[in-house]
């Protein structure tokens, strides 16, 4: 991340020491360590770090040990001001970009050891903190030179993050997207597995399945439950006289009957070919059988204009109530079924009643 910035401003360290080096006419064995330290060193650490399991963190390490180098550096020239100014104020910021307010400290600290350790080795030059117009100017060169790079990588380091962020959320928006689709088909398919095609209303599966649960909720609140066992009389004959389609268009007219005139709580499914189930929960046996009585009367006065022809149907209704801790769903289904087929045989267009199993079932008022 840092490559090119510590390079261009190790050139100009070079140049400042070599400067300087001149100036104080400094032997052989400073311009080879100057050398080691300004090209050879920062490649070296830089290989280093490209190679580390961990790149950032070895890259952290070769920043606090240019610090501890500057002060070995500020302790042999004896702290010219300017140098130091520059590399001190370099080093803190490197660290600062990486690890905030505690990279400076860390920075500095790296750097007083190094001035230290001369120190103590006995290597320190007398403290001469001036340094020619020259080095200064190449100091405030060098020190711009940084600081304008230093700003201009944050900037396409923000520029790449906004990118990032806007890339980010339209991937976000566009997953969700995705996601509400997948939610709208799986509740489309959810609703087609449920429903019969040609009426709309629930299907045999979905009555499986919530038949029982909508059993023991009854049978937790000690509420009675009532079962419709619908089928159209003669239908066939319908069939026979007016065409399938014209049988399709009544299927679907009856089922609109029904489910206009029922409760919400109520659940209506279509049995088989032309017989319908009606579930009425909390509904005790008086008030379904006024209910049954309406929707025969209903069906009996109702005729519908089907391209251009007028069609009626008759309903036989089976009846059957329980308190649900008496039975099953099944056995109240077989129940109604034997009431709907006395109802056919006792001459069609009729409600009849199944004999309550065991004692009476609690009356409930009709919704
Ligand atoms: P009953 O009064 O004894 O019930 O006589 P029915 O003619 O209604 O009874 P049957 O069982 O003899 O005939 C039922 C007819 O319902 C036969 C079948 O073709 C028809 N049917 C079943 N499903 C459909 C359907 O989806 N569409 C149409 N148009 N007819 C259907
Ligand atoms: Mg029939
Ligand atoms: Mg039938």
């Amino acid at each position: 991340m840092n490559h090119r910035n510590r390079s261009a401003s190790w050139l100009w360290a070079v140049a400042i020491f070599a400067v300087y080096f001149q100036e104080h006419g400094q032997g052989l064995v400073m311009w080879g360590a100057m050398g080691l330290q300004f090209l050879v060193y920062p490649h070296v650490v830089f290989w280093r770090a490209c190679r580390a399991a961990d790149p950032l963190q070895a890259e952290i390490q070769n920043m606090q040990l240019d610090n501890f180098c500057f002060g070995v550096w500020a302790a042999l020239l004896g702290f010219p001001l300017w140098i130091m100014g520059l590399l001190v104020i370099c080093g803190c910021m490197n660290l600062a970009a990486f690890r905030g307010g505690a990279g400076v400290g860390q920075a500095l600290a790296a750097t007083v050891a190094g001035a230290v350790l001369v120190a103590l080795l006995g290597g320190a030059a007398p403290f001469a903190p001036d340094t020619s117009l020259l080095v200064s100017l190449m100091c405030l060169g060098a020190l711009g030179t940084y600081l304008v790079l230093f700003a201009r990588s944050a900037y396409r380091r923000t520029v790449v993050l906004n990118d990032t962020r806007v890339k980010l959320r339209q991937s976000e928006l566009a997953l969700q997207g995705q996601l509400d689709a997948v939610r709208a088909l799986q509740t489309r398919l959810t609703e087609q597995a449920n429903r019969d095609p040609l009426t709309g209303l629930y299907n045999r599966r979905y009555l499986n399945d919530s038949l029982q649960r909508e059993f023991d909720r009854c049978a937790r609140d000690g509420s009675p439950v009532s079962l419709l066992l619908i089928d159209l009389d003669h239908f066939k004959q319908i069939n026979d006289q007016h065409g399938h389609a014209m049988g399709d268009a009544v299927l679907c007219q009856v089922s609109t009957l029904l489910a206009q005139h029922m409760r919400t709580s109520d659940l209506c499914c279509r049995y088989g070919g032309e017989e319908f189930l009606l579930f009425l929960p909390d509904m005790g046996l008086d008030a379904v059988c006024e209910r049954a009585e309406r929707w025969r009367e209903l069906m009996a006065a109702q005729r519908w204009e089907i391209e251009g022809q007028s069609v009626g149907v008759t309903l036989s209704i089976g009846v059957a109530c329980a308190l649900q801790a008496q039975m099953t769903p099944a056995a109240l289904i077989a129940l109604a079924d034997q009431a709907l087929y006395r109802a056919k045989a006792e001459g069609r267009n009729r409600v009849c009643v199944a004999p309550i199993p065991g004692p009476a079932p609690i009356q409930a008022a009709a919704a």
